[in-house]
């Protein structure tokens, strides 16, 4: 495990305004388990911010934090999320052997209509496909005329994927730019505020989905109590976040990438996310983990920087091609253990 030389209580030197927590959201604690002394590195500052874990139920909280109206100085401009697409994500069904196998997966095993599965070759598509099933977990299972809801959908890449997949969809984004993005890139429908000003009506959804999200909110439980209320009964939430619990954050330590402090203000295992469904009134279908690896080479990047080995740092965020080779298998074994740096959670409203 990589260590800090040295610790520091929280440092903020250009003004911020913070404010303590104190208590832990989730289980109403104030003893603290481990605490860690982060660099600030969305602004580069060098600011010290420290993230305690609760004692209690293991939730890690960024306590101090800054006061929310000043957060918005740590969405810089050229926050990545906030940037103009590429293009929509339906390369992602591509032509091609892994298109053909993703359309027919969703349209087998997920309510889609992307491909024609009939009769005995349906039969037989649907029964090949099967070790395929949970692989698309991002993906709820589309209802006919089914109403979907994203909760911080930035530029709105994913809304408009899911649109194009025939979801009726609706995004709420608290970002200008990006909202501005989101519907002059793909003619979104996007509400520009906060999740609790859209006042949708009570069970008008079918599936919410926050990809990233829950770890940047004041209160995680009052947006996972707002989505349950829009839910109706049976209605899916998907939340893909940090997994607390992996083994980058036990190798990384201080340098593990998703600490993102002060932008994280909670971060979670799949234990601790589960109690903040449950207090919300939704119950857990299925906790998936990611195979995704990038994170270890931008973590491993934090090493060389403050080592200041700068040169080594840009190589591996450049995703060399022999690194993805190194921990292409890792992951897939990480994931399998549940390990991994990322994790989606579904739960579903009772
Ligand atoms: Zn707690």
């Amino acid at each position: 495990m990589l260590k800090a030389k040295e610790t520091a209580s929280t440092r903020v030197d250009d003004g911020t305004r913070t404010e303590r927590v104190g208590v832990c959201p989730l289980c109403g604690s104030t003893q603290l388990g481990s605490i860690l002394d982060i660099k600030e590195r969305c602004l580069g500052t060098g600011d010290i911010f420290t993230v305690v874990q609760c004692d209690s139920c293991a939730l890690f909280r960024t306590d101090p934090r800054p006061v929310k109206e000043e957060i918005d100085r740590y969405y810089p401009d050229d926050y990545g999320p906030y940037q103009p697409s590429a293009g929509t994500k339906t390369p992602w069904l591509r032509p091609g052997f892994k298109g053909l196998i993703r359309r027919l997966t969703l349209t087998a095993h997920y309510g889609y209509q992307l491909a024609e599965i009939e009769g005995v070759m349906g039969q037989l598509i649907r029964v090949l496909t099967s070790p395929l099933r949970g692989r698309y977990v991002s993906f709820p299972r589309l209802f006919p005329g089914g109403r979907l809801l994203e909760i911080g959908c930035a530029t709105g890449e994913r809304l408009a994927l899911l649109r194009d997949l025939g979801w009726e969809v609706q995004g709420v984004e608290i970002n200008r730019q990006a909202c501005d993005l989101a519907r002059s890139q793909f003619g979104l429908n996007i509400f520009c505020g906060e999740l609790e000003e859209l006042r949708l009506p009570d069970a008008s959804i079918d599936a919410v989905v926050m990809s990233h999200v829950i770890e940047h909110a004041y209160d995680p439980i009052a947006i996972l109590r707002e989505a349950n209320r829009v839910l109706r009964p049976g209605g899916l939430v998907l939340m893909e976040t940090p997994n607390a619990r992996s083994l980058e954050r036990y190798i990384f330590g201080p340098w593990w990438f998703n600490w993102e402090i002060p932008r994280h203000l909670f971060l979670f295992e799949s234990r601790t996310l589960e109690l903040c469904c449950k207090m919300a009134g939704l119950q857990i279908k299925n906790v998936a983990y990611s195979s995704y690896t990038f994170d270890w080479n931008r973590s491993l990047a934090y090493w060389c920087e403050d080592r200041g080995w700068n040169g080594v740092a840009e190589w591996l965020r450049s995703r060399p091609r022999v690194l993805t080779w190194v921990f292409r298998p890792l992951g897939k074994g990480l994931g399998w253990m549940k390990a991994t740096g990322r994790m989606t959670v579904v739960g579903v409203r009772r």
